[in-house]
């Protein structure tokens, strides 16, 4: 049925609009994907580099599109920002995140975060306080258990305004990662005013750690400068043994990549810790 499917959109369009048309069909049904329930979220485990717990789980949202199958996020939260459909669908995501965490808890997994994306978009909301203290509220989750992860290149598109909004967020007692971290020019003066807890260095960086002398030099210096402003320092992406050891011996705090995991569904995480945290 799906590649009928195909078949009748190339019929009637000539290739030069393909383009159009598949965009046009992924907004009309992503206008829908809330209400439909296809969306999931998969979580991802961040580990302590040293006594290997699992500190947190990302949440990481996934698209089942009844015709066209998983869409990455890759692909429809450009266009989820740009219909200003991230919002509903952010705030959708943090709720699950939070009642999942809760159910976690409640199932007797040890106590861990959960970590949750936020778009730009969301971060300039005038409402961001309201909305995540009212899931809270609503979800009964502790707000030291919900972990904020905000790019780089979204706090340094206005650092004044982002240091208000972190310092209400540090407020509330939520975690603060700065993702994709080195990837947006902020400075140590900058760095000092945001209150944040983590660092999160950009998997970029970590593919070649071992091969790439800058690379090398840039993950040790995120790494120092984590260290001297009393910031945890997580590295993302991390696949290889090699990767892990070189990440060690520079004293990186936590890791998270497919050589742990790759993103699970829910009902896998109970399972998951039982054997990698010895329960
Ligand atoms: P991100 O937040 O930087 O997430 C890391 C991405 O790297 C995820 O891709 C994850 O599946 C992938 N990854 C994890 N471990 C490894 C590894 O060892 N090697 C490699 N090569 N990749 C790894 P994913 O799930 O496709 O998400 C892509 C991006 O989409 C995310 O990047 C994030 O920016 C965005 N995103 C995902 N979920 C949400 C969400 O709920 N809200 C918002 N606003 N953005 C989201
Ligand atoms: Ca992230
Ligand atoms: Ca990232
Ligand atoms: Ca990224």
């Amino acid at each position: 049925a799906k590649g009928e499917g195909r078949n009748n959109v190339q019929f009637y369009s000539p290739r030069m609009d393909e383009n159009a048309d598949k965009r046009l069909l992924l907004e009309t049904s992503l206008r829908k994907a809330l209400d439909n329930r296809e969306f999931r979220v998969y979580y991802q485990p961040k580990v302590d580099i040293v006594t290997k717990k699992i500190t947190a789980m990302e949440a990481l949202i996934r698209w089942e599109h009844p015709l066209l199958g998983l869409v990455s996020p890759g692909e429809f939260i450009p266009l989820a920002e740009e219909t200003g459909l991230i919002i509903p669908i952010g705030e959708w995501v943090l709720r699950a995140a939070c009642m999942q965490n809760r159910q976690w808890l409640r199932q007797g997994l040890p106590q861990m975060r959960v970590a949750v994306n936020l778009s730009g978009y969301q971060f300039q909301q005038k409402n961001l306080l309201e909305t995540i203290r009212g899931i809270l509220g609503e979800t009964g989750l502790s707000a030291d258990l919900l972990e904020l992860e905000i790019t780089e290149s979204v706090i340094m598109q206005n650092p004044d305004f982002a240091v208000s909004v972190l310092n209400q967020l540090r407020d509330l007692g939520v975690h603060i990662s700065i993702d994709d971290f080195g990837t947006g020019y902020s400075s140590l003066a900058h760095l000092k005013r945001f209150s944040v807890n983590t660092l999160k260095i950009d998997k970029s960086f970590v593919r070649d750690v071992e091969i790439n002398s800058a690379d090398a030099a840039i993950t040790t210096a995120i790494i120092a400068m984590g260290n001297s402003l009393n910031l945890k320092v997580i590295a993302e992406g991390v696949e290889t043994e090699g990767q892990l050891s070189f990440l060690s011996d520079n004293n990186c705090d936590e890791v998270q990549g497919y050589l742990f995991s790759t993103p699970m569904p829910a009902d896998k995480v109970a399972g998951f810790m039982r054997e990698y945290g010895g329960m």
